[in-house]
């Protein structure tokens, strides 16, 4: 089904942001819509790789000044960001819920996440610092220092409008490094909000850039000589592209892919700890988290009782537009309800017990929204596409195992490693568990572990390729490179010649 035009005012037409904002040329453009009503409410640009060009260049134009910037007057830059982002957070709220669909509360969750990256990177000062090594060898002294790239690609994901950009530029501009953000071309607002931000900040223009398009503009980032890393965040295949491609043209490449995350209850837990967290994890943002569960896994004899409590916390669930007083909002396209519908229907095919049916419902929305109400599967084996596959929406599997080894197992031989938690009273066991389990990011009695700013973010297996995570210690790494002084200030002894290895003496 075609999404309505908006009637009461004109479809904005949005723009590059290169310096300011810039019309898009290309003559393509994309349908932005308002998930809760079905109305489409802006046409992004998509860039030709010609505009691709001119948006690189202007941030490579930028490079030298910023990266010989005194470290003291680009913290004071990114404080000067923060408190305008914390005065301003509701709008940038408003703005993804209008966009991706998520209630306003949830937005401002996201914001905040974001912000925990822009506080650590006003920690530059410190987190760049070398080291220093006095009378290496007699008379020599060492000394590391890390350095900026230059222009650094990012290319984000509809389901984190802001704090999936906000995981790489802060650290990035903070460094002096210049950004060229491509978001996605569903969700396109919050980049250019947050450009003219960073503007009012009193970042120079050319620093942070913002190229809207879809692979055109993606393939130019990484294919450009000019573009030295590049940060992508989105599903599995394209991961896995993005960093193929970005490698082969000699980048440094981050790419962090889908997810399956499983949550594990043991019989000692908490069943109504539980049955809330699989709840919050499960249906939070309409399941379209890369760190959502996906699948609970029921160790025992507990599924009986821990399914019908959370069949009934779910049933209480109210699912509308996240402007007014709902728990859950719509998904973010027609395309992806019904990607979204088409599992739950092959989930009931495949004979797994359809405890809790979304598909319809009573929807607090006006409008042709996208909407599916929370949905649970019991019985659901591992053969099934709802196992198998990131559906990325509001359907929660239950898998019914026996041991605490066998949970193991599974978690161990599925493809993905974003995160996973565990439910339990038993310190060995949850010990154990983090101990052995695959996965990047291990929640324990914690369902959603996504780390604070100052750790790293990332998964394992195809929910990452590269080995360098996001923010934190990692994210600094990766948007710096290192070099090693080596320095004798003569005395005025003369070394003499020696044509063999440098030694230390
Ligand atoms: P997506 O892969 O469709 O799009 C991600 C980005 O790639 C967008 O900017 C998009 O314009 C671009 N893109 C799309 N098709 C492309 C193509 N053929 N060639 C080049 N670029 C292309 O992902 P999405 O649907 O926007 O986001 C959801 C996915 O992102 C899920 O799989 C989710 O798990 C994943 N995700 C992962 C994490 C993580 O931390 N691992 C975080 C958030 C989202």
């Amino acid at each position: 089904m075609a999404a309505s035009m908006k009637a009461d005012e004109a479809v904005s037409t949005l723009y590059h942001w290169a310096g300011g904002p810039q019309r898009g040329l290309s003559a393509r453009f994309s349908d932005v819509t308002d998930p809760a009503t079905g109305e489409v409410t802006a046409r992004v640009p998509l860039a030709s790789e010609e505009e691709a060009a001119a948006v690189i260049a202007t941030a490579k134009a930028a490079f030298p000044d910023w990266r010989d910037t005194s470290l003291a007057k680009r913290t004071r830059i990114l404080f000067a960001f923060r408190e305008l982002l914390n005065a301003r957070a509701g709008e940038l709220a408003a703005i993804i819920t209008a966009e991706h669909g998520k209630v306003l509360s949830d937005a401002a969750g996201e914001v905040a996440r974001g912000q925990e990256v822009v506080e650590f990177a006003c920690g530059i000062a410190h987190l760049i610092k070398g080291s220093a090594t006095e009378n290496a060898s007699t008379n020599v002294d060492v000394h590391s220092i890390r350095q900026p790239l230059g222009v650094v690609g990012i290319i984000s994901p509809f389901n984190f409008p802001a704090m999936v950009p906000m995981w790489f530029f802060p650290v990035a501009i903070a460094a002096g490094n210049t950004v060229v953000l491509k978001p996605s071309e569903k969700v396109p607002t919050a980049a250019l909000w947050i450009a003219e931000l960073w503007r009012e900040a009193g970042l120079p223009d050319g620093v942070f850039n913002v190229l809207n398009g879809d692979k055109t503009a993606v393939d130019a980032l990484l294919t450009h000589p000019d573009v030295k890393s590049v940060s992508f965040v989105g599903s599995t295949p394209i991961a896995k592209y993005v960093y193929e491609t970005g490698t082969a043209n000699g980048k440094r490449v981050q790419a962090l892919g889908g997810a399956k995350n499983h949550m594990v209850v043991l019989p000692d837990a908490d069943l109504d700890l539980a049955a809330d967290q699989a709840v919050n994890a499960g249906f939070g943002s309409a399941g379209e988290r890369c760190m959502a569960i996906s699948t609970l896994v029921a160790v025992g004899d507990i599924a009986d009782v821990l399914v019908g409590k959370i069949a009934d916390r779910a049933k209480a669930l109210r699912t509308g537009d996240g402007r007014r007083s709902c728990d859950m909002g719509p998904l973010v396209t027609m395309a992806a309800k019904e990607r979204v519908t088409g599992y739950v229907d092959a989930g009931e095919a495949a004979g797994a017990n359809l405890v809790v049916d979304g598909r319809t419902g009573d929807f607090d929305a006006d409008g042709k929204g996208f909407f599916v109400g929370p949905t649970l599967f019991d019985h659901v084996t591992t053969d099934m596409s709802i196992y198998t596959d990131e559906i990325f929406g509001p359907v929660l599997s239950v898998v019914r195992v026996d041991t605490y080894e066998q949970a193991v197992e599974l978690i161990n031989s599925n493809p993905y490693g974003n995160g996973t938690a565990i439910f339990t009273n038993d310190g060995g066991a949850a010990r154990k568990f983090q101990n052995e389990v695959e996965v990047g990011m291990i929640g324990v009695n914690v369902p959603v572990p996504v780390p604070m700013a100052y750790y790293s973010f990332g998964g394992w297996k195809n929910s990452l390729f590269g080995d360098t995570h996001a923010h934190g210690t990692d994210g600094v790494h990766f948007f710096t490179r290192g070099k090693v002084v080596t320095t004798r200030w003569l005395d005025p002894s003369h070394g003499g010649i020696n044509l063999g290895f440098p030694q230390n003496a």
